[in-house]
């Protein structure tokens, strides 16, 4: 069978040589060839990997969220590596990229990611490797396929990849129409172990992608779960269907999912109206392309009186603003995920027979609406999750075609990934925050450079370069 073969698992093998191999690539006149020597190199028993440790769990218990701080319990451990099995691959992971559901699991919130991991390992023989006194996390990752275990066919070890985040087993005929409805439905790196925060990690084989060429790999990193995610939720048929001259309210249009929302509103002949909370923010939509932005601080939007009661003066003067930019009309769709602070007011500005579609609830879970703005104007709430495997490829497809750019705007490295969680965790950053994992410096993997070259400022944008 092409490319499956068993893991041999040198003791003295290091992730040095598999990197050896990986930097000679970036300048053969045949990288791909170059790669396929990675068949032969000894897989290291052991890897470097960000993680949290199930002793450290009650560490902030009586704390505010605001409080925890992932600095402390995101740690660079050494870790053996898993063993191979059916359908999965092993990649050298170049990059990954900081995610809010690194922020959750650092925190321990709302339930510690031990919980997750424990339930999967009840599942199978296979999968009861994933029970263990730590989690590595990360959602995603760009690398290269080291070695890929009995059944796969469609990759090979030397592949330069990315990998999407949906994990399913399929056993289930509930999966069988969209994946994402499979009753063992999880998302790899935070509801699985051996994550992409790693120099070396383990996935489904249906989660791999051609990595975008023109990229380097922390900018191929960037866009994975977020962008996936926000075509699900605004241009799938899963999702608000989005079409040609929609008006699209863009919470947190800056932000993870927000700065792809925004770009494949502009990609998709729709009109966004992004609400971000800083003139920096709004200035980063304006170089995306949008012209109706509201800066939700600078204008003074406070939804809530108090913990208890929404001001609803205020949700008429948001609507009347909308209008005011749109030239007096309602949001076709609303793109949710702050969750409590802003359903109330989301659904209240829907346009009538419009959509609300939300991912998340970052503020809060236990929502409250005027259920009459709903019903009595054919409103819809539409739930929605990561991506199937084929929205994820369509959405990394857009990324490869230079349609969709990556919003990365600052890197770390590996040892540093607890501070660029912090900056998440703070909302302090500007769309993706990146991970050098194995990559041992920014602006490598770039196997296109007259694409690049044509799309270099939109890549850059959020930069500020
Ligand atoms: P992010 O990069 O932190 O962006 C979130 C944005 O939300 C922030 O930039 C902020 O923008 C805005 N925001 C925060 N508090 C707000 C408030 N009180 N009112 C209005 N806007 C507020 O995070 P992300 O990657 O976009 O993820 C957002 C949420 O979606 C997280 O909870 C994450 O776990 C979830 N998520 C879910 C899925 C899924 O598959 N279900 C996938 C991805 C993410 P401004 O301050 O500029 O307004």
């Amino acid at each position: 069978m092409r490319g499956a073969r068993a893991v041999r698992v040198g003791k003295v093998a290091s992730v040095q040589k598999i990197l050896e191999i990986i930097m000679t690539a970036e300048t053969a006149a045949d990288p791909a060839a170059e790669l396929r020597r990675l068949a032969d190199v000894e897989i290291p028993a052991k890897y470097r990997g960000v993680a949290v440790r199930r002793e450290d769990e009650a560490m902030f218990d009586g704390l505010a969220s605001r409080d925890k701080d992932p600095r402390k319990s995101l740690k660079v451990l050494d870790v053996p590596t898993p063993e191979l099995g059916p359908g999965e691959a092993l990649i050298a992971v170049m990059a990954s990229a900081v995610n809010y559901n690194t922020v959750w699991t650092a925190m321990f919130e709302p339930v510690s990611t031990f919980r997750f991991l424990k339930k999967y390992a009840k599942l199978s023989q296979l999968t009861a490797k994933h029970d263990l006194p730590y989690h590595v996390v990360g959602s995603d990752a760009a690398g290269v396929v080291l070695r890929v275990g009995p059944g796969v066919t469609k990759w090979q070890p030397g592949d330069q990849v990315v990998a999407h985040c949906l994990s399913v087993e399929l056993e289930d005929a509930a999966g069988h129409d969209d994946t994402m409805l499979d009753t063992e439905q999880r998302i790899w790196g935070f509801e699985t172990n051996f994550g992409g925060l790693a120099e070396m990690a383990i996935v489904k084989a249906n989660q791999l992608m051609p990595k975008p060429d023109h990229l380097t790999w922390e900018e191929a990193a960037s866009p994975g779960l977020v962008n996936s995610t926000a075509y699900r939720q605004l241009v799938s048929h899963h999702g608000a269907q989005m079409k040609q001259g929609d008006i699209v309210l863009i919470w947190g249009a800056s932000g993870g999912l927000g700065s792809y929302a925004t770009q494949l509103a502009l990609n998709g002949g729709a009109t966004p109206v992004c609400v971000v909370s800083s003139p920096e923010k709004a200035e980063i939509c304006h170089r995306m392309g949008a012209d109706l932005v509201i800066d939700r601080a600078a204008e003074g939007f406070k939804f809530w009186k108090d913990e208890d009661t929404q001001d609803t003066d205020e949700w008429r003067r948001f609507g009347e603003r909308i209008r005011e930019l749109t030239g007096g009309e309602d949001p076709d769709i609303v793109f949710e995920h702050p969750g409590r602070e802003t359903f109330g007011v989301s659904v209240y500005v829907a346009k009538r027979g419009g959509t609300i579609v939300t991912c998340a609830s970052t503020t809060g879970f236990m929502h409250q609406y005027d259920n009459r703005y709903l019903w009595m104007n054919l409103k819809r709430i539409v739930g929605s999750h990561f991506a199937n495997y084929r929205e994820a490829w369509e959405a990394n497809r857009l990324i490869a075609r230079g349609a969709i750019h990556p919003t990365l705007s600052k890197t770390y490295a590996l040892e540093d990934t607890g501070q660029a969680a912090y900056e998440v965790h703070c909302n302090t950053h500007q769309g993706k925050v990146g991970v050098l994992c194995l990559a041992p410096r920014e602006g490598l993997g770039v196997r296109d450079s007259a694409k690049r070259a044509k799309h270099i400022e939109a890549i850059n944008m959020f930069r500020g370069k």
